[in-house]
């Protein structure tokens, strides 16, 4: 079906490609989407074919249609060759971390990563016999200082998870071209819009699906892009690992990724609106997001990405946790929960003093990162307001 989708006449732009890849209408009875394949079991005509394995599709957990189809659709959106799905963004991570270590080997890994993502080299890479050395995300072309002869994988996510820091993506991938390492990159954040990872020297992007792409907060699945030079690497982890995305999750990624354009344009806008004005709130100390010219590293973001998603933290003046309880527990439209990436305003109180290693995070007050969703900008503000005016009355 996805081999047959009509290759465009001239480059066409990232929101029509995400309306048009991975799909053939006239493959189907000419109905505008793919339909759902659910199987295990894929029958062979005959006995030679079988021993061959000689046709497109051989069993459920190597590939279905459906999840061709989406696989293609985000490589062609993110700019890879190939992609590989994944049941989750945190399964994306480990199989492409998987994909390229083995015992004695060691990896360079983001102080600001994603923390199940460190969970995962503490506890499981510790466990294989990788070591992990965490780094400071500004660190630059500074990371060579780190690199050791059995240094395999550096791995980068920027901006940072829960604290915003903007990596120098091409300076980090210079010294790992230079040294033959492979540059993994969490690009969530961003989503395949946003950030072109392959344009900057990454090897491997990591999407969590779960997040934008899906965008409905309504199913789990990752997704691993390659290089021509990784592909195979993550074709043969995800083999041996078994991993396997779910054939509805499948089909709602596909369906999310039809608006994704659209609905990042929203979360740019309204994201930044109501940072600024955060900005301008006497109970803030500080806004972490890239798209606010105060942002440390703003001049990087505007160097590298495309937009900015909906996703940022504040810092508040000091504050009591009962004051931040007053304010959270009464919001009516943004939800408390993990996660981000669906249509709904969130808002989280996260620590980042407790798990950093390489780096110190030296917060003002109580840190919490939203979500900014597709609500009317005025009605959240409204909300907001209402929960300041909380945090007040309950700090005085
Ligand atoms: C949520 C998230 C993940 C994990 O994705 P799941 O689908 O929740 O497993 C990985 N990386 C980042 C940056 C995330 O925000």
């Amino acid at each position: 079906m996805s081999s047959s989708s009509k290759k465009p006449s001239h480059p066409q732009a990232p929101a029509t490609r995400v309306v048009h890849s991975g799909r053939a209408p006239h493959d189907n009875f000419g109905f505008v989407n793919p339909p759902v394949f659910r199987g295990s079991t894929v029958l062979f005509p005959t006995v030679e074919k079988l021993w061959k394995r000689d046709q497109p599709y051989t069993y459920g957990r190597t590939a279905t249609p459906t999840v061709r189809a989406l696989e293609e659709a985000i490589a062609e959106v993110e700019g890879g060759v190939a992609s590989a799905l994944t049941s989750s963004g945190y399964q994306a991570v480990s199989t492409a971390i998987l994909a390229f270590v083995k015992a004695g080997d060691h990896i360079l890994m983001v102080d600001s990563v994603y923390q199940p993502t460190r969970k995962f080299c503490d506890y499981m890479l510790a466990k294989l016999g990788v070591e992990t050395t965490y780094y400071d995300p500004l660190i630059g072309a500074g990371i060579a200082g780190l690199v050791r002869p059995n240094t395999r994988v550096i791995f980068t996510e920027s901006p940072g998870s829960q604290t915003f820091e903007v990596q120098d993506i091409p300076a980090i991938a210079g010294v790992a071209k230079e040294r033959d390492i492979w540059l993994l990159m969490d690009n969530t954040w961003a989503s395949p819009l946003y950030f072109k990872p392959f344009e900057h020297g990454v090897d491997v992007s990591i999407q969590a699906a779960t997040k934008y792409i899906v965008g409905h907060a309504d199913a789990m699945l990752g997704a691993i892009t390659s290089n021509a030079r990784a592909a195979k690497y993550v074709a043969q982890a995800k083999d041996l690992l078994g991993v396997c995305p779910g054939s509805e999750e499948t089909y709602l990624g596909m369906r999310g990724l039809r608006t994704l354009a659209t609905r990042l344009a929203q979360h740019h806008r309204s994201g930044l609106e109501i940072a600024r004005w955060l900005e301008g709130r006497p109970e803030v100390a500080r806004v972490l997001h890239p798209a606010l010219p105060s942002h440390p590293q703003h001049a990087l973001w505007k160097r590298d990405f495309l937009g900015a998603s909906g996703l940022f933290s504040v810092i508040l003046k000091p504050a009591s946790q009962q004051a931040v309880a007053a304010m959270l527990d009464g919001l009516q439209l943004f939800g408390m929960g993990f996660s981000w990436g669906g249509y709904e305003s969130l808002v989280i109180p996260f620590d980042a003093t407790s798990y950093r290693t390489a780096t110190k995070w030296e917060p003002e007050g109580p840190a919490l990162r939203l979500h900014i969703g597709l609500e009317d900008v005025d009605d959240l503000r409204a909300d907001l307001d209402a929960g300041f005016q909380r945090l007040n009355a309950a700090n005085n």
